[in-house]
């Protein structure tokens, strides 16, 4: 494709890459036995388990799946607060709301685009003792693939008595050094209670739907597992009665939220491809960030130590909605993230409104996301920075 042409497909923000590799994984599926409740999936949270360092890893039918499961097994009910940030995807606040509790939003650092700890911390001393402890937990967001600072979240949670359930989709891979130098993988179970990924094929690993959570602690896992498919057990050592070989019990009230074999075939061939994904997507981010340098475009730097993982690229602008029309115009479909959660209309209905997280609202007016995925070719990646530049300085 040449550099000066419109090219003949849209150009998105974020795309699957497909191989020959996973077609044939996947028609082994279709011709085998099992469609779902095989072999596959097991053989998927191995291998997802293994490439992001924790002891556990349960697949299942979303990310938003994973992570009401987590809210379940961390006991959210009615009356419970629960911290997470308004730059993110919908589910990072919804999974609080199907299990009852309300969702505490608290502004983003206007740096990283991350959870404010620092306000969170006011949010919590501000609160007088006998309402604090309502607050059971916070949902960080490792937004566009940059990882929180997990150590100093796991403080602040241990302080008050929080549980973290990280939510993790746009960070598989990413990893940060932490105060004493050692390597952190972000949701490798050493620091956040739970840890949720996405396999929507925007993500770093497809699976057409699908997600996942990873954790150390046996018992939500086990938890987990169980909510997972119906609340059904078969496991003899806490069955009630045994009536022979077809005999279960539901002990509570569960889901089918199961992974099918067909699309853990297609995860368990994508994990192996993960880390030159990330590769090649940091690539892509270092020419992006030699390409804006100096120009009107703003691309903030990556704090010390941190190891992004760039799900998203986004950039700020001063005629945001404009660059967006013109870019669309030449067949590059970049894309908002996020409009703020608190300002959805379902979560005004709670109270929130406009003016309440101010660094969020403004870096709501300005955040463009560039196409930003492995398959992304070097041409179109200079059109795209060509189409960008022309307009910013023209
Ligand atoms: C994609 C995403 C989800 C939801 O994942 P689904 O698999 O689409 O349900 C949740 N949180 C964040 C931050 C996401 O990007």
């Amino acid at each position: 494709m040449s550099q000066f042409h419109q090219p003949t497909k849209p150009i998105s923000y974020g795309r699957q890459t497909i191989t020959d590799a996973d077609i044939a994984a996947v028609v082994e599926v279709l011709q085998s036995d099992y469609l779902t409740q095989g072999p596959k999936p097991q053989e998927f949270e191995a291998a997802f388990a293994a490439y992001i360092g924790s002891k556990y890893a349960s697949v299942m039918s979303s990310g938003a799946a994973a992570l009401h499961l987590c809210a379940l097994a961390l006991g959210v009910k009615p009356g419970d607060k629960v911290i997470t940030t308004p730059i993110t995807f919908t589910s990072s606040a919804n999974c609080v709301r199907y299990c009852g509790g309300d969702v505490v939003f608290s502004d983003i650092d206007e740096s990283t685009y991350l959870l404010d700890i620092h306000k969170v911390r006011r949010l919590l001393e501000d609160t007088p003792k006998v309402e604090r402890s309502a607050y059971k937990g916070v949902v960080p967001v490792d937004f566009a693939g940059l990882p929180v600072d997990m150590q100093a979240w796991r403080e602040l949670a241990d302080e008050f008595g929080l549980w973290i359930l990280e939510d993790a989709c746009h960070a598989p891979g990413a990893s940060f050094l932490d105060k004493q130098g050692v390597k952190r993988r972000v949701g490798d179970g050493s620091l956040a209670d739970l840890a949720i990924f996405s396999f929507h094929p925007v993500k770093h690993i497809a699976t057409a739907e699908g997600g996942a959570v990873t954790t150390n602690n046996q018992q939500y896992h086990d938890a987990i597992c169980r909510l997972r498919t119906h609340g059904i057990t078969r496991d003899p050592a806490i069955l009630q009665e045994n009536h022979g070989g077809w005999y279960y019990e539901m002990h509570e009230l569960g889901y089918n939220y199961r992974l099918t074999d067909v699309q853990a075939a297609l995860g368990i061939e994508q994990v192996k491809r993960a880390p030159q994904g990330l590769e090649r997507r940091r690539a892509i981010a270092r020419r992006y960030e030699e390409a804006f340098a100096g120009t009107p475009v703003t691309v903030r730097p990556m704090p010390e130590g941190f190891h992004h993982a760039y799900h998203l690229f986004v950039v700020e602008v001063e005629k945001r909605l404009e660059l967006y029309n013109f870019l669309r115009e030449r067949k590059i479909y970049a894309q908002v993230h996020y409009i703020p959660v608190h300002l959805q209309p379902y979560y005004r209905q709670f109270g929130w409104k406009r003016g309440d997280m101010p660094v969020a609202e403004r870096y709501y007016d300005h955040c463009l996301s560039l196409p930003m995925y492995p398959a992304l070719t070097a041409d179109e990646q200079e059109y795209v920075i060509r189409q960008v530049l022309e307009f910013v300085e023209s």
